[in-house]
């Protein structure tokens, strides 16, 4: 049995363009991703469904909520209309380029009875966007009366070497710690080995054999989660953890079928009925993966490629597209 019964506090997404391309980054956002952001009316559907499942508040994600900050003002209004008390809007400070209208806009939030935002931070942000930003919407949000934790405050050390007024890069942090400063982040930041962080840690994460990739025949737990869940700017339920595979809001709170669904199913099944499938179809494993989820992926953009269209649940289209859009600039970068 597949599918999602009940529901409690989730987050909304309501767009994938970012101005970073942070090379963790689970959801592949960046300034190249598609400009949509959740309409007012597609906003309330999601509260509405929620609610109804159970979710008693949300928090607001992206991307960059704070992209479009008159759209995010409609994302409040079907907030405060659908009556779903909104917990925090995350962040990465990289609009807060300037006092007076950062005071401006955090005012407007307050006027919603928002009172937290969950402000991101990390080397890999800093490769994007100043920490002078952060400290301006921290310092803004402690005069305003706004909470503003970070995550993950332990970077701030690090980050606070260099000049806050500029972006840093990679090499930057290996010049001034070590050769590995870069290796040794994903522990440290508990990251998912899914989406571009595939791309940025390829050379140093170590991995399995292909045929001893743990819990492959372990159902995803994930897949029944009621919790750290997100719904995506086009309304699509996006289990914990696993990007690029999305339910309809139609499809929850009812058991899946496996026709409809049959990558979702097999997935919640075990992971290696999705690999059998995928070989019987032409799937060649590479030799090794970080873990299962890895190799999910792979397996997923396999089939996005081979079967354009055919399956729903692969979706949004971006996402893979994202992939295989950074991957080709990668291999040809490499090649020069
Ligand atoms: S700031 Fe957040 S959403 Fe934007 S690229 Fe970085 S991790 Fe992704
Ligand atoms: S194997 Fe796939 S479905 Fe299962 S948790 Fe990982 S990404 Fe999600």
């Amino acid at each position: 049995m597949a599918g999602i019964s009940k529901l409690t506090s989730g987050g909304l997404m309501v767009n994938y363009r970012c101005q970073a391309r942070c090379g963790h980054c689970l959801y592949c956002c960046s300034p190249e991703r598609e400009a949509d952001y959740i309409s007012y009316e597609a906003a309330r559907r999601v509260f509405s469904r929620v609610k109804v499942l159970g979710a008693p508040s949300m928090h607001i994600s992206g991307g960059e909520p704070f992209l479009e900050p008159e759209k995010l003002r409609r994302v409040l209004d079907a907030a405060r209309d659908e009556g779903m008390p909104i917990d925090y809007i995350e962040t990465s400070a990289s609009w807060a380029t300037d006092d007076e209208d950062t005071r401006a806009v955090l005012q407007r939030v307050l006027d919603y009875g928002v009172t937290t935002l969950s402000v991101s931070i990390s080397p890999y942000h800093n490769e994007y966007i100043p920490l002078d930003r952060v400290l301006r919407l921290m310092g803004l949000c402690a005069e305003m009366g706004l909470d503003a934790p970070l995550w993950i405050d332990e970077f701030l050390p690090d980050m606070s070497v260099f000049p806050t007024d500029a972006v840093h890069s990679r090499q930057e942090y290996i010049d001034f710690f070590n050769r590995n400063y870069w290796a040794q982040l994903p522990p440290r930041y508990a990251l998912y080995r899914m989406g571009r962080a595939v791309l940025t840690h390829r050379d140093d994460m170590p991995t399995f054999p292909t045929a001893r990739i743990p819990h492959m025949g372990r159902s995803c737990a994930e897949l029944a989660g009621r919790s750290h869940y997100h719904i995506d700017c086009y309304g699509g339920y996006i289990p914990p953890g696993c990007p690029g595979l999305s339910l309809p809001l139609d499809a929850l709170g009812r058991e899946l079928d496996p026709e409809e669904y049959p990558i979702y199913t097999r997935l919640a099944q075990e992971p290696r009925l999705l690999l059998d499938y995928c070989k019987s179809q032409g799937f060649v494993p590479g030799p090794s993966y970080y873990n299962r989820c890895h190799l999910c992926q792979e397996m997923r953009l396999f089939l996005y490629q081979k079967f354009p269209g055919r399956f729903r649940e692969l979706a949004p289209a971006s996402f893979y597209e994202s992939i295989l859009r950074e991957r080709t600039v990668e291999t040809d970068e490499e090649k020069l």
